[in-house]
């Protein structure tokens, strides 16, 4: 069986319609959800370092604002487009209601390398599209944060370029800024420490000790890399881990903190002398736990069949396909979908926009220990509600979110 498609608005739609029907909603509610709110594709000037003017464009959709304000990141990769930024946008809604936190989902990139660029570029650049944007956005309308390839940096030069475009100071307009401008302890780690923490809970559902308990890792960005530094904290093993350059093993685990300095500097995994570099699949190691934390559309009904982990969690943002998806779970392997595995960003992202409103800091501990219960308690309920409804976590956890926000637009009159 082929994928039907592998167009990510289509799949996320396809996703909404089955937790919609299984829920029996009204069909106004998919009829609303199954397009963004609002769209904006801007194209902007930008001064190169050799004197020359190029033409930058830019998009941020905003799928749904019933529960709060559009909330979600920024991403810079060449596969950004219209179509992919509507997608992310849409799971960024039902991802802030699978942990309820009041907010709707929003989501904006470029289709630049950024590696391509000096640093007076990437700049000029993150600027430009802060000012383009800058009508649609802000604090209490739609709040972006990192994504893919952009970064604390990046949301500071955005917010100042917006600070200045608007005559105002509003820090929680952006998040995942640095600590020293306004971030949240424990932002950095937010992502890597929920998918680490969610894979945790998944473990002790089905029985497993996580001291023995072994780890391959696809993408060792920021999700990926503390992934692996807190799932290793928390007593197991990660044995592979592959990114752009290629795969690693280590039977007797690989050191997290090491491949981190390493790939600080190389940017790259590949070369790692801690770990051998293997042309085998990771998705087909004989591994117990997975986590795809780089792109969309990497399991598929290709490999889905020869994975071997009993858990997969999902650390990236559109990993699976829906048919890859049916293939899991009929195969008995538990999936902790991204709208939930993934959501401690956007969560530890409210935390430090909570702050940033009451010009206050909270300590480490407290962020990430208020992260860990909103995430493990989302967890135990969409746990419950798969089983209840004999479906698998995905569907349950849109029937969930689904349910909020439905119940949030009837409120407000948008369907009766
Ligand atoms: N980009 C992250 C995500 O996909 C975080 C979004 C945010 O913090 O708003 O969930």
């Amino acid at each position: 069986m082929a994928e039907k498609t592998l167009n990510v608005l289509e799949i996320a739609r396809e996703q909404v319609k089955h937790a919609c029907d299984k829920l029996g909603a009204d069909p106004a509610v998919y009829e609303i959800l199954k397009n963004p709110m609002r769209t904006l594709e801007v194209s902007f000037p930008v001064k190169m370092d050799d004197g020359s003017t190029k033409s930058f464009t830019g998009y941020r959709a905003q799928h749904n604002n019933a529960c709060g304000p559009f909330k979600g990141g920024l991403r810079f990769h060449p596969n950004v487009c219209m179509d992919e930024v509507k997608a992310l946008s849409t799971w960024m809604t039902f991802k802030c209601s699978v942990v309820g936190i009041p907010y709707g989902g929003g989501k904006g990139g470029m289709a630049i390398d950024p590696t391509e660029y000096s640093q007076g570029e990437l700049e000029r650049i993150a600027r430009g599209f802060s000012r383009s944007i800058a009508p649609i956005i802000g604090e209490k309308e739609d709040i972006p944060a990192p994504d893919v390839n952009t970064n604390g940096q990046i949301m500071s030069w955005m917010l100042d370029e917006y600070s200045q475009a608007t005559g105002s100071f509003q820090p929680g307009t952006f998040t995942g800024k640095p600590v020293d401008f306004y971030g949240s302890l424990a932002r950095t780690e937010a992502t890597g420490y929920g998918v680490a923490t969610m894979a945790l809970e998944a473990a002790k559902k089905l029985d497993i000790n996580v001291e023995e308990v072994t780890i391959g890792i696809q993408g060792f960005g920021n999700v990926g890399s503390f992934a692996g530094m807190y799932i290793e904290e928390f007593g197991a093993k990660v044995v592979a881990v592959e990114d752009h350059t290629g795969t690693i093993v280590n039977p007797d685990g690989i050191d997290m903190k090491s491949l981190m300095e390493y790939n600080k500097i190389h940017r790259c995994i590949k070369g790692f002398q801690g770990a051998e570099a293997t042309e085998d699949k990771l998705f087909s190691m004989d591994v117990d736990i997975l986590m795809p934390c780089a792109l969309e559309n990497q399991i598929t009904s290709q490999n889905a069949g020869d994975i071997k982990a009993k858990i997969i969690c999902e650390g990236a943002n559109g990993p699976t396909t829906p048919e890859a998806d049916k293939i899991i779970y009929d195969r008995g392997i538990t999936l902790v979908p991204d709208i939930l595995a993934n959501s401690g960003g956007v969560t530890v992202s409210y935390f430090e926009w909570v702050q940033n409103l009451g010009r206050y800091n909270w300590p480490f501990e407290e962020v990430q220990q208020k992260q860990s219960v909103l995430m493990k308690n989302a967890f135990e309920d969409i746990w419950k509600l798969a089983k209840d409804y004999s479906v698998d976590m995905r569907t349950a956890a849109y029937m969930m979110s689904i349910k909020r926000i439905a119940d949030a637009m009837k409120l407000r009159g948008w369907y009766t």
